[in-house]
C-alpha cells in the first residue's frame, strides 16, 4: 500500500488556528503573543526582540509629542495618467480600495509636530496603503514637507517602509525620486537637519534616493534595506550573498546606516540627535527652534539650546 493512502489511521494533532487579532505568532522565535500583549510593547517581541510591523498610526502616536500633529495635504489624491490596469483592475480604483481601507492621503502622511518639545516636519510612508508605493502623490507630499522645513527652518524627519516606486505611474513614479533628492538638497544647502529613519521594509526607489539621504540615517533591527532583491542581485552578480545581507545590522557594518536603534529608544534617539542639530556649531538651529511651535503645549527645553 502506497504511503499515502494510509492516511486513515494516522493520528496528527489537530491543527488549532491561531483567532485573528487576538493572538499573534512570532516569525522569528514561533512564541504565540496576545495582541494587547505586543502593543503595550510597542509591537517589539518580548522573548527574542522580532520587531513586528507596526500600523502608521501607532507609529505616529509612538514618535510625535501627544497631540501635537497639525496634518497636511490630506485631500491629495494621484491621477490616473496612464490608464494602468492590472488584472482587469483598474489602477484609480485600486487607490479608491486603499483610501476605503487605510484611509485618505495616498501612502504617505505628513504634519508639523514636535519631537521632545523640538517643532519637526515629520512625515510617514504608510505602508498600509499599496505597500507604502511612492507616485506622485507620494512625491509631492514629500517636496511640500521639505519646503515647509526649509521656510520655517525646522529640522525634518522621514519614516520610510516602502516597496519602492509605484509601477501604475510609470516613469511619473521614477520622477519622484529625482523630485523629493532634489528638494531635500536644497535642505542641505540651507543647512537644514534632516533625519531618515528606515523601517522593514525599505526598498526599491525610495531605499535609491529619498531614504538614504538623511544627514543622519537611522534604521530599526533587521529592517530590509535595499534597492534589489537579493535573488535579482544573486542571478546577476552569479554569486552566493553573505548571511543577513540588505539588514540593517549588516548595512551599519558597511557604513550605510548610521544607527541601528530599537523601536522602544528611537524617540529618545531622535530627541537627542534633534538637540544635537540645534546645539552643533554653525547650526542656525539655536535662533529657530522654539520660535515657531506648533501646538499649546511646548514642553520645556523647546528653546533647542542643546542641553539635552
Ligand atoms: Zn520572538
Amino acid at each position: 500500500m502506497a504511503w499515502w493512502s494510509r492516511t486513515g489511521g494516522l493520528q496528527t494533532e489537530s491543527k488549532k488556528s491561531v483567532p485573528k487579532g487576538i493572538w499573534a505568532k512570532c516569525e522569528r522565535c514561533s512564541t504565540t503573543i496576545y495582541d494587547g500583549d505586543l502593543d503595550t510593547n510597542l509591537r517589539v517581541c518580548k522573548s527574542c526582540g522580532h520587531h513586528f510591523r507596526m500600523p502608521t498610526d501607532g507609529r505616529i502616536e509612538m514618535i510625535i509629542d501627544p497631540g501635537v500633529w497639525q496634518e497636511h495635504d490630506t485631500t491629495l489624491e494621484s491621477a490616473d495618467p496612464l490608464g494602468f490596469r492590472v488584472d482587469g483592475k483598474r489602477y484609480s480604483d485600486s487607490i479608491k480600495s486603499a483610501a476605503k481601507k487605510v484611509g485618505p492621503g495616498d501612502a504617505y502622511r505628513a504634519g508639523t509636530s514636535a519631537i521632545g518639545g523640538i517643532p519637526v516636519e515629520v512625515g510617514f510612508f504608510v505602508f498600509e496603503f499599496m505597500g507604502g508605493s511612492m507616485g506622485s502623490v507620494v512625491g509631492e507630499k514629500i517636496a511640500r514637507q521639505f519646503e515647509r522645513a526649509l521656510a520655517s527652518r525646522r529640522p525634518a524627519i522621514v519614516f520610510s517602509a516602502s516597496g519602492g516606486a509605484r509601477m501604475q505611474e510609470g516613469v511619473l513614479s521614477l520622477m519622484q525620486m529625482a523630485k523629493t533628492s532634489a528638494a531635500r538638497s536644497r535642505l542641505r544647502e540651507a543647512h537644514v537637519p534632516y533625519i531618515s529613519v528606515l523601517l522593514h521594509p525599505t526598498t526599491g526607489g525610495v531605499a535609491a534616493s529619498i531614504a538614504m539621504l538623511g544627514d543622519i540615517i537611522i534604521a530599526e533591527p533587521d529592517a530590509l534595506i535595499g534597492f534589489a532583491g537579493p535573488r535579482v542581485i544573486e542571478q546577476t552578480i552569479r554569486q552566493q550573498l553573505p548571511p543577513g545581507f540588505q539588514r540593517s545590522e549588516f548595512l551599519l557594518e558597511h557604513g550605510m546606516v548610521d544607527m541601528v536603534v530599537p523601536r522602544g529608544d528611537l524617540r529618545a534617539t531622535l530627541e537627542r540627535s534633534l538637540r544635537w542639530f540645534a546645539g552643533a556649531p554653525g547650526e542656525s538651529g539655536h535662533a529657530a527652534a522654539g520660535s515657531n511651535g506648533v501646538g499649546t503645549d511646548p514642553a520645556p527645553g523647546a528653546n533647542g539650546t542643546g542641553h539635552a
